[in-house]
């Protein structure tokens, strides 16, 4: 092997990063609670739990990098004092804190809806009144898959929503923004500063979780400059290295940054099959220090999450283009255990295959509410 990149996490992510690695004679090692995860049958995992795990995963590669963006810094600061690590701490650190995230959105003209710290009742009701209502008031850090949020839409639920989230930590306020489509935008920094972008994904949420992602996102050809131009600021800023990825509401003001991710994301699974260099590989040679490949399009491209129940993958196979990647995951409501990619050839191929892939799924509701089938 010729180089050897130990990832922060060892589940899907990273499991997918040493998939594309292997090829480029490039190893992983991970750091994980659990020995016994997604990325495990790809490279040694050393247990953040063993006692001197964290050297002893130091010691285990030549560069860092990650696929858990809530990495404890105190562990980064100990790395970076022995061993390079791509992204910088500064995304992560940042990325942790909505508030810090909103922050740099400001600095950089990358526009955001109105928010406000909040640390105590009377604050909640102080921004209530300044901001009006609804408002999503959110933990500043911690927070996924939509936990850690309430949609205030009465003054009667602060006291409620107050309760909820406080003991979760500080608070952030958000205006609520009316959006038609949430979209994501993925991009990757070499070493030498050379950016690619690949075309804006829109994402489809049932219960809170990414249910299905379209790529190129229809009719986003006056968007796709614009969110280029908001990822590109954020990368050179940080003097990032790796894929970054950034998420935006499409409202009828263009469009506005929700949050940021320093790692790679479910929304460019599609670009495995889809896109002549995808964002593993991608990160990969951004990290190891080679030349980016294209983030050219293929094929346009559905990719379906599988979440908390196994389709029977004969089935998924049998459909036509379809591909299957599963994650070596136990089953779990609301948990991502897979994903689907479909490349169909037309819409109308894509309604077939969507119309067959609902059946075979054993939990299809969002894919059929949002296809309308
Ligand atoms: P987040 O954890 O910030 O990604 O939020 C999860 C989901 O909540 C987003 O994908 C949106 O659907 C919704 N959401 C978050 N913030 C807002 C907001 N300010 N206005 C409207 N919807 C939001």
């Amino acid at each position: 092997m010729d180089k050897t990149i130990g990832i922060f996490g060892g589940g899907q992510l990273g499991r997918m990063m040493a998939q594309a690695a292997l090829p480029l004679n490039i190893q992983c090692t991970f750091f994980e609670a659990s020995t016994d995860c997604p990325s495990a049958v790809l490279g040694q995992v050393i247990s953040s739990k063993a006692e001197n795990g964290l050297q002893d995963f130091i010691n285990s590669a030549d560069v860092f990098s990650l696929e858990f963006e809530n990495t404890p810094l105190t562990d980064v600061d100990v790395l970076t004092k022995q061993k390079e690590l791509h992204p910088p701490r500064q995304a992560l650190a940042i990325a942790q804190r909505r508030l810090s995230e909103k922050a740099l959105f400001d600095e950089l003209g990358i526009p955001v809806a109105p928010y406000r710290a909040v640390d105590s009742l009377e604050s909640l009701t102080q921004v209530v009144a300044e901001l009006g209502l609804p408002i999503v008031l959110k933990t500043v850090m911690g927070g996924y898959d939509g936990k850690g949020q309430f949609v205030l839409r009465s003054e009667d639920q602060i006291e409620q929503a107050w309760a909820e989230l406080a003991p979760a930590g500080s608070l952030i306020a958000e205006s609520f923004v009316t959006f038609s489509r949430e979209v994501s935008i993925i991009a990757v920094r070499g070493q030498n500063g050379d950016v690619k972008t690949w075309p804006l994904a829109e994402n489809h949420h049932h219960h809170g979780i990414l249910s299905h992602s379209i790529v190129p996102a229809p009719n986003s050809a006056d968007l796709q400059p614009v969110a280029q131009d908001y990822i590109t600021r954020l990368l050179n800023h940080l003097n990032y290295v790796g894929v970054l990825t950034l998420e935006l509401f499409v409202t009828d003001k263009g469009l506005y940054a929700n949050e940021m991710a320093p790692r790679v994301h479910n929304s460019g699974h599609w670009s495995i099959e889809g896109a002549i260099c995808s964002q593993f590989e991608n990160h990969i040679r951004a990290v190891a220090g080679l030349p980016l490949g294209s983030t050219d399009v293929v094929r346009p491209t559905v990719m379906v999450n599988i979440i908390g129940k196994h389709p029977k993958s004969e089935d998924v196979l049998a459909l036509n283009g379809a591909h299957l990647h599963l994650y070596n995951k136990t089953e779990r409501e609301g948990r991502k255990i897979g994903h689907i990619t479909l490349m169909p050839n037309d819409s109308a191929e894509l309604t077939t295959l969507c119309r067959q892939l609902a059946k075979i799924l054993p939990e299809p509701l969002a894919l059929t509410q949002d296809m309308n089938i």
